[in-house]
Formats: C-alpha cells, structure tokens, sequence
C-alpha cells in the first residue's frame, strides 16, 4: 500500500477561499476588515519568521494584520498595559501573543489576561474550561489544523480509535478533547509511555507530536492507519522533517500528511480562521444586533 499524501497546502488554500468569501461579507456589513493584532516580545529569527508567516495569510484573505514588536526587556506592566489596550481596541477582534516570552515574562498572565472574546488561539483557561467541557470555544490553531485534515479528508473517527503522542497544552491535550467529542476512542502518549509501539500499532489514527525525527517508523503503524505528522524537527544541514520516518510509513499507511506542507501550512490559517469567527461572534453579540 502507498499512502495517499494530505496535502496541507491545498487544503489551506481551500479554507482560504472560504475565508476570503467571509471577510468580503464582514467588509460589507461592517465598513472595514477583521482586525488581528500579533504581539511579539523579544524573540529570535524562528519567531521573525513564524510573524511574517501569519501576517502574509492575513493580507492573502484581507484581515487587518498588525505586528507589535516590544524589546525584550518590555516589564510585565508595560505588556499587560498593551494587552488591556488590545482588548477593548474596536479595530482588534483577534490577539495573539507569541510564544515563547523572556522568562521574567509569565504565560499564565497572558493567558489570564487576553479576553477569551478575542483569545483565537485558544490560550486561556477559559477557552480551554469550555473545550474540555465539550462547549463552543477558540482552539489551540495546530490542534484545529489537524481536526481540520481530518475532517475534510472524511477520514472516520467515530467508534475509532486515535493514538495521540504528544500531551503539550498546544496539541495533545486540546486534540484529546476534539477526538472525543467526535466519539473517536482517544489514547495519549508521552515521554514516561512504556512500549509505545504496543500503543501506536493499535492506532486507526495515529498522530505525533513529539518533536523527535524519525520516532514512527513503519514497524509502529498499523497497516491502512491515517498518520498525521506534527513534529518539527531541524535537519543540521538545514531543511526541517517531522516524527515519522516518511519513505517507510508511506508504505503502510492508507493516508499521510508529509513535512513541511502537511500539519504547518493549515496551522496559520486555522488562526485566521478563528479570528474571523471572533470578528462575526462580535457582531452577534454586539448591542445594536442584540436589540
Ligand atoms: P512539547 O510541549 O515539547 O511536547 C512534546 C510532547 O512529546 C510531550 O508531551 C512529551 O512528553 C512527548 N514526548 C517526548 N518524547 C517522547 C517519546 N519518546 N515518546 C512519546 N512522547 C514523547 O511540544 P509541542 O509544543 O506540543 O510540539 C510538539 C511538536 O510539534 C514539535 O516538534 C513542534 O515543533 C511541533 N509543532 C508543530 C506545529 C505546526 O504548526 N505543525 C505547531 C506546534 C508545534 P512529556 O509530556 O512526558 O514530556
């Protein structure tokens, strides 16, 4: 068996599409785009790169992008000044802080203090309260794009059952969550998990996010499984690849997703996606459509 490759590039530009339609309606109806405001403080080259990235989708479907670059030595105050800014910034219905902050920085009162109506990551404890309790929320954007290749690749979930490697607040948990409000029978994996291939080997779904090149090798794949790759590793000669050692998977599995162009691509557009539905929850919401 040769696997089917997920390509995440053309599903991104699907959702694009879909997305470009719903910002014209918003324009329309509002007078002006969606607004998203990226906050980076600090941050080397990768984080440069992963900015640029979500500003480039963010022109690509017409939501308003802006990029607030503080210096690294920016005091807690000064960014919980900028964030409480943010929050009742009527041209801003997306924020998203990058990660990670300069250690006297802590995450917990980003995630504490970013108001969950424009939390489009999916970062606050309330965000993540609402998912776990099976309630309509903003998702961590790599575990929407992999609920997202699932879902429109129809691969099936129900009754199924999904080995996740990986229990990070970004991906392993908040996928958990989804996998089991789509009645997929959920295992997780972690670094303390003894014979792992006995779990993996079980999986319809298999889904690493590790961060550890060549940990699935085809040996630990069950043949005709659908495996998603979300690890992303530095090759030192440059380049990237993810977790599964892709030449021999392929082989196995019914349906994979390759790196780079598979998981990382849906990623961004998954954030802007969420950020468009914070903009239309706002309207919904707002005063004048209530009346
Ligand atoms: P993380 O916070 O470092 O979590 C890694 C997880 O892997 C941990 O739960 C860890 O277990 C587990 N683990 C480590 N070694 C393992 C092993 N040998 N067997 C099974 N599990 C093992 O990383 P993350 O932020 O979730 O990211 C995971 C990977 O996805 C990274 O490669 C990252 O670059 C990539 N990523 C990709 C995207 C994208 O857009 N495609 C976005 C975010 C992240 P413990 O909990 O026991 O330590």
């Amino acid at each position: 068996m040769t696997a089917e490759i997920l390509d995440g590039r053309a599903l991104g530009a699907e959702i694009k599409a879909e997305l470009r339609d719903e910002v014209r309606k918003y324009l329309q109806e509002r007078g002006r785009p969606p607004g998203l405001a990226i906050v980076r403080v600090g941050g080397d080259a990768a984080s440069g790169m992963y900015s640029k990235a979500i500003l480039r989708v963010a022109e690509d479907v017409g939501v308003r992008a802006s990029l607030e670059e503080l210096p690294a030595q920016t005091s807690a105050d000064e960014l919980l000044a900028m964030l409480q800014y943010l929050n009742v910034d009527e041209a801003t219905q997306g924020i998203l802080v990058e990660m990670p902050l300069p250690p006297h920085l802590s995450q917990k009162m980003v995630a504490d203090t970013v108001t969950s109506e424009k939390d489009i990551d999916g970062i606050s404890p309330r965000s993540a309260g609402n998912l776990f309790l099976g309630l309509p929320s903003f998702l961590p954007s790599t575990a929407a794009a992999v609920m997202e290749i699932l879902e429109r690749t129809s691969t099936p979930l129900a009754g199924k059952r999904v080995v996740i490697l990986g229990r990070s607040n970004v991906v392993g948990k908040p996928l958990s969550m989804m996998l089991l409000q789509k009645n997929a029978t959920v295992t997780i994996c972690h670094s303390r998990t003894a014979r792992l291939a006995d779990f993996t080997r079980q999986a319809d779904v298999l889904v690493s996010a590790v961060g550890r090149a060549n940990l699935i090798t085809a040996a630990m794949v069950r043949p005709g499984a659908v495996v998603i790759d979300v690890g992303i590793n530095a090759l030192p000669g440059g380049g990237i690849v993810g977790d599964v050692d892709f030449a021999s998977v392929r082989e196995v599995a019914s349906a994979l997703t390759p790196t780079p162009g598979g998981v990382g691509p849906l990623t961004n557009v998954l954030l802007l996606k969420q950020c468009v539905q914070a903009a239309w929850q706002e309207v919904e919401n707002s005063p004048e459509t209530l009346l």
